[in-house]
Order: C-alpha cells, then sequence, then structure tokens
C-alpha cells in the first residue's frame, strides 16, 4: 500500500507536457521519462526528422510540432494549437538551448544576441504564453534547463553564461509572481551531460575531458535521463511546495569549484 501511494505521488498520471528541444539530448530523455511515469508529452525542435525518429521511440502518448522558439511572435499560437489538439498543458520545459565556445574577445555582438535570443528571451516569451493559462487554471509547473555555467566562471561561455543566469533570476521572479496562481517555477542546473552539445564543447580535447572530471566528485559525465528524472520529480505532486528553486544535478560539481 505504501508502496502504491509514493508510486502515485512521482506519477504523472496523464498530465501534459510541452518540452522544447525535445528531439535529442536532455530534451529527449526528458520526454522518454515523463512518459515512462506515465505522462503524455509534445516535443518540439527546428527539424521535422528527429522528432519523427523520437516519437516512433517514445510511443502514442508522444506528439511534436516543428517550431523554432526565436521565432517569438509565433510562440502563443504554437501554445493555442497544442492546448486545442491535446489539452492543457500542465508542465512546460525550456530546455532547448544553444552553446558557443570562443575567447571573450572573439565573441561578436551577432554570437551574443543569437545564444541570449535562444536560451532566454525566447524562454521568457514560451513562459508568459504557458504561464497565462496555467494561472487561469490554478495549476501548472514550469522548469527551466539551466546550467552550472549560471554559477562558475567556466572560461569561453561568456554568452551562456549571461543567458543561464538571466534565466535563474527569472525563475525567482516567476515563482514569487506566479505562485499565489497554483502555478511553480523551477529550474534544473546539470552540469557536465552527455549529449551532442557537450561532446562539441570539449572538442575530443582528453585534457578539457580530464579538466571536467577533476571539478566533477561522481568522476563522471551525468546522463540525459539524470536530468529527466529530477525533472519529472518537479513536475510531480512530490514537489508540490518547491518553487523558485534551482537543483544541480552535476555529480557533484556545486560542492565546490
Ligand atoms: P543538444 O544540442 O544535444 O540538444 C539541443 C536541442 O534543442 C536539440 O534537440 C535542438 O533541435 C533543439 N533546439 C536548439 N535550438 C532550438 C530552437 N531555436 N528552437 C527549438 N529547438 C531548438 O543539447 P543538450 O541536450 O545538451 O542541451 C539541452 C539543454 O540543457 C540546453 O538548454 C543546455 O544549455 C542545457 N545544458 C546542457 C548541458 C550538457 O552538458 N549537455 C549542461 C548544462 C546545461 P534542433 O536543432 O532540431 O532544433
Amino acid at each position: 500500500m505504501e508502496q502504491l501511494q509514493n508510486q502515485s505521488v512521482f506519477s504523472l498520471d496523464g498530465k501534459l507536457a510541452l518540452i522544447t528541444g525535445g528531439g535529442s539530448g536532455i530534451g529527449f530523455d526528458i520526454a522518454r521519462c515523463m512518459v515512462q511515469a506515465g505522462g503524455r508529452v509534445v516535443i518540439t525542435g527546428r527539424r521535422e526528422l528527429p522528432l519523427q525518429e523520437a516519437i516512433a521511440q517514445l510511443g502514442e502518448r508522444a506528439h511534436y510540432m516543428v517550431n523554432d522558439v526565436t521565432e517569438r511572435a509565433l510562440l502563443d499560437d504554437l501554445v493555442e494549437r497544442i492546448e486545442t489538439m491535446y489539452g492543457p498543458i500542465d508542465t512546460l520545459v525550456n530546455n532547448a538551448g544553444i552553446n558557443m565556445k570562443k575567447p571573450a574577445l572573439e565573441v561578436t555582438d551577432e554570437d551574443f544576441d543569437r545564444i541570449v535570443h535562444t536560451n532566454l528571451n525566447s524562454v521568457f516569451s514560451l513562459t508568459r504564453a504557458c504561464a497565462k493559462r496555467m494561472m487561469a487554471r490554478q495549476r501548472g509547473s514550469i522548469i527551466m534547463i539551466s546550467s552550472m555555467a549560471a554559477y562558475y566562471g567556466i572560461d569561453r561561455v561568456a554568452a551562456y553564461a549571461a543567458s543561464k543566469s538571466g534565466v535563474e533570476g527569472m525563475v525567482k521572479v516567476l515563482a514569487s509572481e506566479f505562485s499565489g496562481n497554483g502555478v511553480r517555477v523551477n529550474a534544473i542546473a546539470p552540469g557536465f551531460i552527455e549529449t551532442a552539445m557537450s561532446k562539441t564543447a570539449m572538442g575530443g580535447d582528453p585534457d578539457r575531458f580530464a579538466r571536467a572530471m577533476r571539478r566533477t566528485p561522481m568522476g563522471k559525465f551525468g546522463q540525459p535521463e539524470d536530468i529527466g528524472w529530477a525533472a519529472v520529480f518537479l513536475a510531480s505532486e512530490a514537489a508540490k511546495y518547491i518553487t523558485g528553486a534551482s537543483l544541480p544535478v552535476d555529480g557533484g560539481n556545486s560542492i565546490g569549484f
């Protein structure tokens, strides 16, 4: 009996999540874990093929929409279409993000704007589009995929760190503004997670990899599903009194750098 009760607290039981950038990497595993926890998902991305392939693996409780989060004027319409087709969105996961490693003096204004536009400005617009509907229903969970780069001075990611720090600040304000209307807002701050993004960032350089592992007490990269299960937790009833938090999922990076 106790086990059944625990399962129901962590279960997503038909709840619908919108996950941006869900066709690959961390976003795909967030979708996979949410489906495994009983939820339904709509994943987005700019390219149709990876989304179709993801859906084929995730099964009938998963759907996709091709969408570029940087087209901010289209995000209200995206939310409206999803809710018309699949019902109210219970959870928004702002996962889509880009990175670029360059020394700060080589970062152009265009580079900087592109990263901040994708990782921060679009996150605000999509969050606003979902939050107004969630607040009217008096329920919802919004999860931002942030980064430990928001907290530590990691070389060559000035724009990325600025965007993720912005997300972390926004989480606290939105949590405060939305909590009276039943909407929780939290972040997950991943450490080194094995995906295409982190492989590009390491550039196949064994020294860089060794340095990253020296900073990671658990001595290994995390897997995308480690972020997926954290997202399931924050979306579930088990986290019903948690808002405005940033949860590190980083093999211990945050113990000290
Ligand atoms: P990947 O590059 O592996 O995946 C990113 C996903 O986002 C892709 O599916 C991509 O699909 C999608 N995407 C990118 N730009 C857009 C856009 N404009 N509109 C819609 N979708 C987009 O990255 P990760 O899985 O590693 O990263 C996911 C999140 O986790 C990011 O926010 C990242 O900053 C964060 N993170 C990752 C860490 C890591 O070590 N991997 C560490 C800390 C944070 P498509 O190209 O088809 O659009």
